[in-house]
Order: structure tokens, then sequence, then C-alpha cells
């Protein structure tokens, strides 16, 4: 496999600027500051091809604009967070090709300046202690059409406030006892600014704080301020968070009014909503996601079905074809469910330029070539890949008793049938034209090998000089060279388009596709693929594009199918 294109990842230059990139140029243009992006995923589960989505935005706009996009583990919520998640998201975000140099940043790490700036909320008389349940607090919340009420702890003393919170912090009261929340607007139509709360309880340590903390910000107060600490120009998120946009202003502003100082940055940042990636066939949710992890649904959250960018990389993604199709998607203000298709032709396009070509034959049926001599070995010469003639080509060993599909014959061939039958010629590709003469069969009736003869004027595959014609030309391995492996076929993991879209009453695992993966435990293929290091792609002629599998052992290979070949056999035929 050829090394990755130097290209910018996930470039535009083709493209009309998306309603983002317009709203930086002008920002650039009106002599704004040097753009800062960030990706702030939360490290609760691995990255899927959503956050691919927002990964290629941040960063790729860091890039065009010359500036730098950042990291940021939005780690607020302990209870669910781990380690080896933050691993994951480092290295898919690198996989995918970007890079936040020294820009590597967790929410966590404010939490003492978040804390301080509570303090001064307080002391401005924008934000109490309420002793309100959590049940209480939602209730007393009212709903888009009734406002909500407020709590009997609103008119708290400033210095009670105070005095409560500092308690919290110290750890004097249990968990859901008392939550510090901003003091806005109970009647207001956006529910986000019915006095938010701004911490929690949580007698928990955190992966990444520590033990240093019990109370914890809540995300709405966290984003923002994380933002405005590291200088965030431009604070881009999903659609869901465009009501949550007056609560980000408010936080701001009101910390300015009462006096807040920010090193360093003498601006505050904007949030812009984009819409976020849906895929056919596909669920975006870490929360699903952990779920099918959990109850061994899949193989692990790299399971090759699964939308994370691990799962992509084990089933043979390139980072080139995410962010190709990523790019192709585009940006845009109203949310759209994507083909799943299109992703799928992106790895196509890419994995054609790039993968070496090779013979497998999945269901293997023995052929015997009865005039081609017993322990004679020929090697045949097969271009590596059509579309780049600097990948050179490969030798084939060819030998009397070679293994085609058993898909490919028929003892009673359809109509228009071009493979090998009875009597009919066929091509063995890059070796010889052969004729079906007769089958062996055993005792029930079924074929155990087929007898054909060649004819030694096709060597290479060439046309014989007296004009006849062939229409089909098959795949083959020699037998006695053949190597075994496992190739492991794939199809969607859901069998339905929306797989939110649940009968009522009903888990939304019902949708789930029982026949997502088909195991070949012994398939036979050239043997210059022995060796292959895991990860490396091939097109395998004729059915699609395989990448080696981690479980992959030196004894014993396995395949994963990345994608199949389209109309590969309307391909095939047009070709000759
Ligand atoms: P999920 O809903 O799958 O759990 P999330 O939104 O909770 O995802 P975060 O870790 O909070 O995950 O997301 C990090 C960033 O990725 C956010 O800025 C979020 O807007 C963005 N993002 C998440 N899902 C998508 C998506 N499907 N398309 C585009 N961007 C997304
Ligand atoms: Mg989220």
């Amino acid at each position: 496999m050829a090394d990755q294109e130097n290209s910018a990842p996930g470039s535009q230059a083709d493209k009309p600027l998306d309603f983002i990139r317009q709203i930086v140029t002008q920002h650039q243009q009106q002599g704004g500051q040097r753009v800062i992006t960030r990706f702030p995923p939360e490290p609760n589960g691995y990255l899927h091809i959503g956050h691919a989505k927002s990964i290629c935005l941040n960063f790729g706009i860091a890039q065009e604009f010359s500036g730098q996009c950042h990291l940021r583990m939005d780690d607020t919520n302990p209870t669910k967070e781990e380690q080896e998640y933050i691993q994951s998201i480092q290295e898919d975000v690198r996989w995918l090709g970007f890079d936040w140099g020294q820009h590597y940043y967790h929410a966590s790490d404010y939490f003492a300046q978040l804390y301080d700036w509570a303090i001064l909320l307080i002391e401005a008389g924008k934000a109490y202690v309420d002793d309100q349940s959590a049940e209480e607090i939602r209730i007393n919340r009212g709903t888009l059409t009734d406002p909500g009420r407020n709590s009997p702890f609103r008119g708290r003393p400033i210095q009670e406030n105070l005095e409560l919170f500092s308690a919290m912090r110290e750890g004097a009261f249990p968990d859901g006892s008392k939550v510090l929340r901003a003091k806005i607007d109970m009647a207001s139509p956006n529910l986000n600014l019915r006095d938010p709360v701004m911490y929690r309880i949580l007698h928990a340590s955190h992966p990444h704080a520590g033990n240093s903390w019990c109370i914890y910000p809540m995300y709405d107060w966290a984003h923002g301020q994380s933002d405005w600490i590291e200088g965030i120009t431009h604070s881009i998120c999903t659609l869901e968070f465009e009501n949550h946009r007056p609560l980000y202003d408010w936080f701001v502003e009101s910390l300015i009014a009462a006096g807040a100082q920010v090193p360093k940055v003498g601006y505050r940042p904007h949030q812009y909503e984009f819409a976020r990636l849906e895929l056919t066939y596909t669920l975006l949710s870490k929360r699903k996601l952990l779920e099918l992890v959990k109850s061994d649904v899949v193989r692990g959250w790299d399971d090759p079905r699964m939308p994370t960018i691990c799962g992509y990389r084990r089933r043979g993604y390139t980072p080139q074809a995410i962010r190709n199709f990523v790019t192709e998607v585009g940006v845009g203000k109203f949310n759209s469910t994507i083909d799943i298709g299109r992703l799928e032709n992106a790895l196509r396009d890419d994995l054609n330029r790039r993968a070496s070509r090779r013979m497998a034959v999945l269901q293997p049926i023995k052929i015997i070539i009865d005039n081609y001599p017993e322990n004679q070995v020929e090697q045949m010469e097969a271009a590596n890949n059509p579309e780049d003639p600097s990948a050179g080509t490969r030798l084939i060993p060819f030998s009397r008793e070679v293994y085609i599909e058993a898909d490919d014959f028929r003892e009673t061939p359809p109509p228009k049938y071009f493979r090998l039958a009875p009597g009919q010629e066929v091509r063995l590709r890059s070796a010889y034209w052969i004729r079906c003469t007769h089958v062996d069969k055993d005792s029930a009736g079924n074929i155990t090998a087929i007898h054909c003869t060649y004819d030694p004027q096709t060597r290479g595959g060439s046309n014989p000089p007296d004009g006849r014609k062939v229409k089909g030309t098959i795949h083959w391995v020699s037998a006695a060279h053949a190597i075994s492996a496992e190739v492991r076929l794939y199809d969607h993991l859901f069998t339905a388009a929306d797989p939110s879209d649940v009968p009522p009453g009903k888990d939304w695992k019902v949708n789930l596709n029982p026949q997502s993966e088909t195991v070949i435990a012994a398939a036979k293929l050239e043997p210059s693929l022995n060796d292959s290091p895991v990860g490396t792609s091939f097109q395998f002629e004729r059915l699609g594009y395989f990448c080696v599998d981690r479980d992959s052992q030196p004894s014993r290979l396995v395949f994963n199918r990345s994608v199949s070949l389209k109309d590969s056999w309307a391909k095939e035929q047009k070709r000759k």
C-alpha cells in the first residue's frame, strides 16, 4: 500500500466556502485575531465518524487560516470518563492526520479558575446554592409552555451562598444534596436560561484531576469558560447547542461585568453551530456504542462494523478516505442523513489508487487441468495495480491444480453465464484459458473436482492465434501453493436505514443485523500474501478490498473485507 498522500488533510481546494469558513474569512478580512479553534471531546467513549467531521472542520479551518486548533478533553463527568478513552482520542485524531502541537488541554485543568469565577458570580448576586433535589429542580423548571417556579432558596443572602458553596467544595455535604445555580430567569422562554445548574456535588475521583474535587462543573458552565481561557475565537459545535448559546454568552458577559480577568485574551469567544453528521444504517451515540461493546454484540470498540474511528481503521479505511468523505459531505445548517454508500465510495476511490491487487478464493472448488504436466510450476506475471504502473508486478505460481470460486462454475449454466461450465471456456486471470471437460462427484452427488484442459497458446491470459473469443475471466489460486486464511465479510450493523426507528415497546437493538458478520474459515490466497503486516490493504480481484486484521497470527492470517467492489462483474466485462 502506498504511503499516505502529503496533500493537506481535508483539503478544501476545489469547494465553495461553507458558512463557517465564510464567517472565518470575514473575521480575518476585518482584521480579527489569529484563528483558534478547538475539538472538545468528552472522554466517555471512543470517537466516531461524527466526531471525524468535527475534527476535520476544526483542525481543517486552523490549517487553512494559519491558526491553531486545540485538543481539549471536556472532562467534567468523572464517573463516565476513563484514561483508556483519552488515549484512544489522541490516537484517533493523530491517525486522521491532525496535530494539536503544544495545544493539548483538559477542562479539568480549569477547575480552580472556574471555582473562583463561580464565587465572583455569587458575589455579584448571579448565582446561588439550591437545596432542592434534582427531581424538584426538574419539576420546578417548567415546560416549553409553562414558566418555571423560583426555588425557595433563590433569595439566599450572598454571604450564606458563599459559605455554603465553600462548604460544598470542602466536602461537607453528600452527593445530590445541593447544587450551585446561575440566577437568570425562571420564566425565560429558553429553558437553558431557567437558572441552570453550574455545580453538582459528586464524591468521585477524577481520571485527570484525581481526588482534589468533590464538586464538578456542568458542561455549560465549563465549556464556554474553557474556550475563553484558551482564547478560542470560533467555538464550533453541533446544532443541538444552538439554544445553549444565550447561556454561553450570559456566562461570559456576567463574568466580564463582575470584573473577571482572563490572562492574555482581549476578546471573547463566539459559538457557531453546524449540522451533525448522521449516516444511514448507523448509530452515532457513544452511549449506545458502549452498550454494544458491553453486551458483546461486537468484538469491541474497534470491531470493523462499529462506526468508531478505530473500527474504520481496523476495517481498512484510510484517513484520506474519511477526510475526503467529510469534505465531500460539507458543512451545513440543516440536519440530514447521509447515505452510507457515499462513505463506502470514498473508500473505494482511495483504495483503488493505493491497494495492490491479489487473488484470493473465498469458496474454493478444485480444478484439475488434465493436459498440464504433473509437476510443472510456472510463474505468471501480474500487475500489482493497473491504476498505478509504479506499483510494479509480481509472480504468481501456476500448476496443474488450482482453486476457483465455487460460484464461478455451473454444471447447468443459466443463459448468459460466461464463466466456467461443461464444454465452456474461460480465462484464468494472468494465466491460461481453460475449458471444462467433466466433473468428479462423491456418492452424494456433490462436485469434488472439475476437470479442464488448457490452451498453451494463451499464456498470461492472452488471446490465441486462431481468433477465438472468451467472455469470462475468473480468479484462481494454485492449490499446491495457496495459503489458508480466515476472511471476515461485513454487512451493515443495522438492518434499518434509520436504526433509531424502533417499533413501540421494543429495544433499539431489534434493528441489529444478525448477519452483519460472516466468517470464512479457510479461504485460499495466493502465496505472496504470506506475512502481510496487520493493517495492509489489498484488492482481492473481483471480491473487494480487504485488510489484514489484528487477530492475525504468523501461521494464520485474518482478513476483513473493507468494502466490496461495486458492479465488479460488470466492470470486469468492460475491461476485456
Ligand atoms: P455522542 O452524542 O455520540 O455521545 P457527543 O456530542 O456527546 O457525542 P462529544 O465528546 O461531546 O460527543 O463531542 C465532541 C465534539 O464532537 C463536539 O463538539 C460535538 O459537537 C462533535 N460531534 C459529536 N457528534 C457529532 C456528529 N455526529 N457530527 C458532527 N460533530 C459531532
Ligand atoms: Mg456530548
